[in-house]
């Protein structure tokens, strides 16, 4: 069977079951910046960084356009690229661009993308008032300045977790994400899986650091100070480090809480083992007394 063909940049590009040009055009590892789109999630379109020129048709989304057999595409005219340019210094516009105190700093996209844009100025005026952050959750800190609403969140939420705790609000330059009714995240029912803050490109939803609280804790000399290390951390360090996926690297964890000054270290999976002997010895006097069977493991009756 004759193979599908697009022409991307002069060279021809075979495609198959890809959802969108957008795809095909990173298959054929030429790199197309993007805030909102992400192959786990539902295509929004929003934020015209994957824009590029089609002959015969100008200037589209590749995001949000099905590849055809015969496309000519170019990604990286000047037309193109001014439009990405501008596009995101209107994102920079209203955005708080403390990024040297931000936490995402060296990992945001928004600076990233600037930088490989060339965008070294922004000739647009602020026009939206700060808002106040939300710092009510125990995992999460929202900072609307730094939102750029792409959506990543929202769909991230509904999409991923089913749950649907933030979602974009008012409308024309008054549009914004928040959680429903204006809420603070800790009044909604957000459940603290940090979904929205994995896809969220710019520092508007980030983890809660508290790294300056477990110093105190450590220098308090009156004080036992226990790190508890969840299971996943086991292997997942390693890859921030560099290593093969899977590497297992336990014993390197615990020296380094140690040499930081933690007095013990324990496993997650060592208060699992107690919570099964106890629901063990539960279950052997209910049985013994034949009363109040069956015996249900705590995380089912914590439904
Ligand atoms: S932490 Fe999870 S539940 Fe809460 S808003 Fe983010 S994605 Fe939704
Ligand atoms: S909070 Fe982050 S992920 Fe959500 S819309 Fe704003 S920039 Fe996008």
């Amino acid at each position: 069977m004759k193979s599908k063909t697009i022409t991307i940049n002069g060279r021809e590009v075979e495609f198959g079951s890809e959802r969108n040009l957008l795809e095909v055009i990173r298959k054929a590892n030429i790199e197309i910046p993007t805030f909102c789109y992400h192959s786990e999630l539902s295509t929004y379109g929003a934020c015209r960084m994957c824009v590029v020129d089609i002959a015969g048709r100008g200037i589209v989304t590749s995001c949000t356009t099905k590849p055809e057999a015969g496309l000519s595409v170019k990604t990286h005219t000047q037309e193109v690229r001014n439009i990405r340019k501008i596009a995101l210094e209107l994102l920079l516009a209203n955005h708080d661009r403390s990024c040297t105190s931000c936490v995402k700093s060296v990992s945001c996209k928004l600076q990233d993308l600037a930088n490989n844009l060339g965008v070294d100025q922004v000739r647009f005026k602020k026009t939206e008032a700060t808002l106040p952050m939300d710092e009510s959750s125990d995992a999460l800190v929202r900072d609307p300045n730094k939102c750029i609403l792409c959506g990543d969140c929202v769909r991230a939420c509904y999409e991923i977790q089913d749950i649907g705790a933030i979602d974009f609000a008012h409308r024309g330059s008054k549009v914004t994400v928040m959680p429903a009714f204006g809420k603070d995240l800790a009044h909604v029912e957000c459940v603290d899986c940090g979904q929205c803050a994995r896809v969220c490109p710019t520092g508007a939803i980030t983890p809660k650091y508290e790294i300056a609280k477990v110093w105190k804790e450590i220098d308090n000399p009156n004080k036992t100070v226990v790190a508890q290390i969840a299971p996943a951390v086991r292997v997942a360090i390693g890859e921030l480090f560099g290593m093969k996926p899977g590497t297992l690297l336990i014993g390197q964890i615990v020296s380094a809480l140690n040499m930081l000054g933690f007095d013990k270290v324990f496993d997650t999976s060592f208060a699992a083992d107690l919570t099964v002997i106890e629901e063990a010895n539960e279950f052997l006097k209910r049985k013994t007394e034949n009363n109040n069977l069956p015996n249900l493991p705590h995380a089912v009756q914590a439904g």
